[in-house]
């Protein structure tokens, strides 16, 4: 047998005193490079609660899947592997929400995002928030609801039941260690798919099953002296416009002239500023590519390589003086932005053809207005055009109830990134205004067939619009 790629012959040996280390099943997918696993000794896992839904993950997609389960009146239990609910709003630090304008929990979010003075704008489709308020409004709507949820916790394995055809369990491991939850139907709403790949779903991600995918980006914040000093170079200071004379396209260029005069040039060829709250401005500088979602070292080098590119480029702004005196980044985002993950496999699969048909369903949960955003794969691709449209005009459509239940597995829904759609698709509905409005109808959908112990697929859609309709 091999030697094992562990660092050292003791520490190998030591773990192997707990488990064994034996050479790794030939069908495995992913062999480790010394041609053997470390097999870990089976434990009992406490059975620490069930619920009627368990939602994992809590972005704009589970927050709102949460929140409407709980108020369809089911038990609810919502895991989230970072210190605060809201997944790229809050962790991600992305400030700019777009395709908000819809009917149901999008309106409830502006309505005490504007109580608070956190909203800027008066577009309802499309604005920026404050991202410290977004954590405090979504922790008060969750507590208000009744939805139990567990910060700092992943969840890292899944299993189905003695027929191995429904999910019933799922493992989270956290502080208190390994946990056991079992529910009869469970939402993904990792962005990532994690929940359906441990179930066992079929997936893809981007334009084939491993990438080439979208870059990842670092948001951030910083301060300024005096926002009104540097308002030729920021979009959407109180306008929302794309193009024209003040609109975000003209900022971006006298922007990456600024920068060129500071002698650093971004990663991203749209670098992005603008006026969140007062003397808070939003950074979207860099672009990280050919990193996959679900590889920890290549997530860890593209955070440090980002989070310092960041860093370089305020500082050169800094140096200028000027309207830049003072600058400096308060914060780089606890989580890189991920645009692609895994795509999980549903009973609908939504495809470029969608957005060309502009296609309505009988059983549409969001209906998209926003187009196809694709940014570079390659830096290559960043210089010709740091952002494609696909090249063909979207028509609004709709998502399907059936691209949020999974295909392979029952009691399992998805909602956000990781529903059932290809590359093309995903960049456009992806944004979080339709994770929202997926979320929302996943939860009231789960909650419906949990207490009539149905699964997901055999609820109708009427009988939730029905509940939808009165405000779940
Ligand atoms: C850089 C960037 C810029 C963007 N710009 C915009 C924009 O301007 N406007 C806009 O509306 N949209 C924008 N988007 C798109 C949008 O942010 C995403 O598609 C959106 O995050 C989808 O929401 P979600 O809830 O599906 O996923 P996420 O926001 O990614 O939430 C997933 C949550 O699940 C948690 N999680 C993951 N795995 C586990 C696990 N195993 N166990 C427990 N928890 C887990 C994560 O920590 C996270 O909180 C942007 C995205 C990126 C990356």
């Amino acid at each position: 047998m091999k030697q094992p790629a562990f660092s050292s012959r003791r520490r190998f040996l030591g773990a192997a005193a707990l488990g064994a280390i034996v050479p790794a099943p030939v069908n495995r997918a992913a062999s480790p490079p010394g041609g053997c696993v470390f097999q870990e000794p089976a434990q009992n896992v406490p059975l620490s609660g069930d619920a009627d839904v368990i939602v994992c993950g809590a972005g704009p997609a589970g927050i709102a899947a949460a929140i409407a389960a709980a108020r369809t009146g089911a038990r609810v239990r919502l895991f989230e592997l970072h210190g605060c609910l809201g997944g790229v709003w809050t962790a991600g630090l992305l400030t700019y929400i777009f395709d908000f304008d819809k009917p149901g929990l999008t309106r409830e979010l502006t309505r005490r995002l504007d109580e608070r003075g956190a909203r800027g704008g008066r577009n309802p489709g499309r604005f920026v928030y404050v991202p410290e308020e977004m954590k405090l409004v979504l922790e008060e709507m969750c507590v208000e609801a009744g939805v139990k949820f567990q910060l700092h916790t992943r969840v890292v394995a899944a299993f189905r039941d003695g027929a191995g055809v429904r999910l019933s369990t799922i493992i989270t491991d956290s502080k208190s260690g390994r946990q056991a939850w079992t529910a009869p139907v469970f939402i993904d709403a990792t962005g990532d798919g994690d929940l359906g790949a441990q179930a066992g779903c079929e997936w893809e991600t981007g334009r084939v099953k491993d990438c080439p995918c979208q870059p990842m980006t670092m948001n951030a914040l910083a301060v300024v002296r005096d926002v009104k000093a540097i308002r030729a170079f920021t979009s959407f200071n109180g306008t929302d416009a794309f193009e024209g004379p003040g609109g975000h396209l003209t900022c971006v260029e006298a922007f990456k002239k600024e920068l060129k005069r500071a002698g650093v040039e971004a990663s991203y060829g749209h670098p992005t500023i603008f006026p969140v709250r007062d003397d808070l401005v939003m950074l979207m500088l860099n672009h990280e590519y050919g990193v996959l979602s679900s590889d920890a070292n290549g997530i860890t080098q593209a955070t440090v390589r980002a989070r310092a590119e960041v860093h370089r480029l305020v500082g050169a702004l800094r140096k200028l003086g000027g309207a830049w005196d003072g600058l400096q980044v308060a914060a780089t985002a606890e989580q890189i932005g991920v645009r692609d993950g895994r795509r999980i496999r549903g009973r609908y699969t939504m495809t470029k053809r969608d957005l060309l048909d502009g296609a309505r369903q009988e059983d549409g949960v969001a209906h998209v207005t926003f187009g196809v955003d694709i940014h570079a794969e390659t830096k290559e691709a960043n210089k010709a055009d740091a952002i494609s449209h696909g090249g063909f005009k979207t028509k609004p459509y709709d998502v399907p109830l059936r691209a949020l239940i999974a295909k392979d597995v029952d009691g399992l829904m998805m909602a956000g990134r990781c529903i059932s759609g290809d590359y093309i698709a995903h960049a456009s509905y992806r944004v979080t205004g339709n994770a929202v409005a997926m979320g929302e109808a996943a939860g009231v959908v789960a909650a419906l067939a949990a207490k009539s112990r149905r699964l997901p697929h055999e609820v109708r859609w009427s009988e939730a619009q029905a509940v939808l309709s009165k405000g779940a």
